[in-house]
């Protein structure tokens, strides 16, 4: 048995974020241009390379992984992905497989993704506003969403909405949003616009809506405790009494949740990242491909990335400007 990832400040990793494509169907417009260009096809992991990273990762101790991109279900044949993860599920190695979509695929895959052994989906979506839902993603379309979030409930799948919270665009829509992940029985997270990627004409911090102000949001219409439950990641959780909803809250910007950071992601093309707000990254893909065999120069090497793990992230909107601001774009990481 291989010694399990700690990190240098005594945190255990258990939890891999990968990335498996860059691209999307969708522009949403806190994450892409419209003109993104993407990373030249060999550049990327081959569905082979994912599957024996993730498995080395699973071997170290990895016991949950997230799926996610840019829009995991555009990449080419990613159920072969999905279907070779299943035998660590059934080894009981993994505990968790798992995904984070836009929902626009999930009509065709989620049968398939259950059969797989997934039985939680997180999916995008900000608004129920056709017109607005068109505009903040540019490319989406609404009703195409919807049947995707139908199917992934009648295949079985739990579903949590991951709402992005944005100030003069969804604001109005709170109490609309809720109550309908309320009669659907689906859990409801709201996240913090994060200054990710290139800003370009898009103002991020006219955007941004504390989640503290949600929060006092939903204390104007529901009666709201707060929650003890903690993940290891940024969400925090709320109860609303009237309806028993647990609504999530991501603040990576106003709050510190660093301390029980249990994850790392893995990109497209193989960089680990070990803390989403700082620039600390190791190749995986120069080792991963120099022995296609052994992948004792792999572990070494996820090894010495997990020992550069920082203690934490610099976001900070406090003092008016984007101090801590990341180049990089969630699609690239993986949100
Ligand atoms: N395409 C999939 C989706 O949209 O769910 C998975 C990848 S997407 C990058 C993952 C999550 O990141 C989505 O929930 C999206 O809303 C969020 N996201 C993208 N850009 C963001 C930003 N600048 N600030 C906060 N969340 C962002
Ligand atoms: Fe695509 Fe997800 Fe980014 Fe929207 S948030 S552009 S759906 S990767």
């Amino acid at each position: 048995m291989n010694a399990p990832l700690i990190d240098p400040f005594a945190r255990a990793i258990t939890y891999l974020r990968v990335s498996v494509t860059d691209r999307c169907d969708f522009r949403c417009v806190y994450c892409m241009s419209e003109n993104m260009t993407f990373l030249p096809k060999k550049e990327l992991l081959t569905l082979e390379e994912l599957d024996r990273m993730c498995s080395t990762f699973v071997g170290l101790g990895v016991q949950k992984l997230r799926i996610t991109g840019g829009e995991p279900l555009v990449r080419r044949d990613i159920m072969t992905f999905f279907n070779g993860m299943t035998r660590h599920l059934e080894s009981g190695a993994l505990k968790e497989l798992t995904l984070t979509t836009n929902g626009s695929q999930l009509e065709r895959f989620a049968d398939q993704l259950y059969a797989a052994g997934v039985r939680r989906v997180n999916i995008s979506l900000d608004t129920l506003d056709e017109q607005k839902f068109a505009d903040i993603t540019r490319w989406g379309r609404l009703p195409q969403v919807l049947r995707g979030v139908d199917a992934a409930q009648k295949a079985g799948l739990r579903v949590k909405i991951n709402a992005v919270a944005l100030k003069g665009f969804n604001e109005e829509e709170l109490p609309t949003i809720t109550a309908w992940c309320a009669e659907r029985d689906m859990d409801l997270t709201w996240i913090e616009v994060m200054p990710m990627g290139d800003l370009g004409n898009e103002d991020r911090l006219g955007q941004y809506w504390s989640l503290k102000d949600v929060r006092a949001r939903y204390a104007d219409h529901y009666t709201v405790s707060d929650l003890a439950e903690r993940t290891g990641g940024p969400a925090r959780y709320v109860r609303l009494e009237e309806t028993g909803q647990k609504i999530g809250f991501i603040t990576p910007l106003s709050h510190n949740f660093c301390e029980s950071c249990n994850r790392v992601r893995l990109t497209c093309t193989g960089e680990i990242y070990l803390c989403l707000g700082q620039e600390d990254m190791a190749d995986l893909r120069s080792p991963l491909r120099a022995s296609p065999t052994d992948n004792g120069p792999l572990e070494d090497a996820i090894r010495a990335a997990i020992n550069l793990k920082p203690k934490g992230h610099d976001f900070d909107y406090s003092r008016q400007k984007l101090d801590g601001q990341m180049p990089r774009h969630m699609s690239h990481t993986g949100g």
